[in-house]
């Protein structure tokens, strides 16, 4: 298994609680789809593989990559975990 690479700043730094839980993934970090006959899991790209999924509410302002603007919330994941 890969180690996940999340972005450095938590929900949980932020609000004091973890973030909900991923809707993609069903809070599982892990998304499966198939390949050729088999079915194989990967982690979930919108949460990163920790199971838990927030749009930064800094990026809901506008900060996009287009700008060039790097969020100082979410350090440009647009998301929190
Ligand atoms: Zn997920
Ligand atoms: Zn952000």
């Amino acid at each position: 298994m890969n180690i996940a690479i999340v972005p450095p700043v938590s929900h949980f730094d932020l609000y004091g609680r973890d973030a909900p839980e991923c809707g993609t993934c069903e809070g599982s970090g892990q998304s499966s789809y198939l390949h050729g006959p088999y079915e194989t899991t990967r982690e979930c790209p919108d949460c990163y593989g920790t199971g838990r999924f927030a749009r930064c509410p800094s990026c809901l302002d506008g900060t996009t990559w287009e700008t060039g603007d790097t969020c100082p919330t979410c350090d440009g994941y647009t998301s929190l975990h």
